[in-house]
C-alpha cells in the first residue's frame, strides 16, 4: 500500500497548523510546517522575508522539504502545512512524492476572509510551550499571560500585525490559490468548512484521511 502525503491547504489563519498538530498527535503522521522550519533557522535574511509577509524562494523551501521528509519518521506518510504555496512548489512536490512512492491528497480548510483577519491579528503565543491564544476567540485568563506557564508574557508573530496580514492574504490570493485549482483539476482536493471549532474541523479531516487510507488499501 502506498503511504499518504496529506497536504493541508488554506489561507494564513485557516488553522492548518492546529489541524496538522492534531493529526500528528492522534494519527501519528508527522507535521512538516515550512513556516516553523524557516522560523527555527538561524538566518536573518529568511526571517526578514517572513516578517514582510512575502514568500521565501521556491528552491530553498523545496530543499528543506526534501531533506525533512527523508527522515525515517516520514516513511509511513506525513502532513504538509504551509507547503506548497506556489505552482512551482506543487510541481516539484509531485516529483518528490513520486520518488518516495507516496500518494498525495490535498485538503482545503475553507475560512471566510473576514474571520482570517481576526484569527491572525488576534493570535498570541507562549514563547515557552507554544500554547496558542487569540485575543478575540480564546483569550488567556490573565491579560497577555500564558495560562500554563505562570508569569510568561505572550508574544505576537511579527507577520501577524495588520499591515503584514494584508500582504500575506494578498500573496495567498495571487500565488497559492492557483495551487487549489491545480489539485482540484486532478481530482485530489477535498474541502472542509474551517469556520468551526478545531475539534469539529478535525473530525471532518480525520474522516477524509481515514477514508483515503482505507481506499488506498483496497
Ligand atoms: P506560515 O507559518 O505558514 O504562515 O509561514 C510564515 C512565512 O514563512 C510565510 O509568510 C513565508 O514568508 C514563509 N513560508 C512558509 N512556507 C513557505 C513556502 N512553502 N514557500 C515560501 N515561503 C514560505
Amino acid at each position: 500500500m502506498s503511504s499518504k502525503v496529506i497536504v493541508l491547504m488554506g489561507a494564513p489563519g485557516a488553522g492548518k497548523g492546529t489541524q496538522a498538530r492534531l493529526i500528528q498527535e492522534r494519527l501519528g503522521l508527522p507535521q512538516i510546517s515550512t513556516g516553523d522550519i524557516l522560523r527555527a533557522l538561524a538566518a536573518e535574511d529568511i526571517h526578514s522575508t517572513q516578517a514582510s509577509g512575502n514568500l521565501v524562494s521556491d528552491d530553498f523551501v523545496i530543499e528543506l522539504v526534501r531533506e525533512r521528509t527523508a527522515n525515517p519518521d516520514c516513511r509511513n506518510g506525513y502532513v504538509l502545512d504551509g507547503f506548497p504555496r506556489t505552482i512551482a512548489q506543487a510541481e516539484r512536490l509531485e516529483d518528490l512524492t513520486a520518488e518516495q512512492g507516496m500518494i498525495l491528497e490535498a485538503i482545503l480548510i475553507d475560512v471566510p476572509t473576514e474571520v482570517l483577519e481576526r484569527r491572525l491579528t488576534g493570535r498570541r503565543m507562549c514563547p515557552v510551550g507554544n500554547e496558542t491564544y487569540n485575543v478575540y476567540f480564546k483569550p488567556p485568563r490573565a491579560d497577555n499571560i500564558c495560562d500554563t506557564h505562570a508569569g510568561v508574557a505572550l508574544q505576537q508573530r511579527a507577520d501577524d500585525y495588520l499591515d503584514k496580514v494584508h500582504i500575506r492574504l494578498e500573496t495567498y490570493r495571487r500565488q497559492t490559490a492557483p495551487v487549489l485549482d491545480y489539485y482540484r483539476r486532478s481530482g485530489r482536493l477535498d474541502v472542509v468548512d474551517g469556520n468551526h471549532q478545531s475539534e469539529e474541523i478535525y473530525a471532518s479531516i480525520r474522516d477524509l484521511v481515514v477514508k483515503e487510507q482505507t481506499a488506498g488499501r483496497s
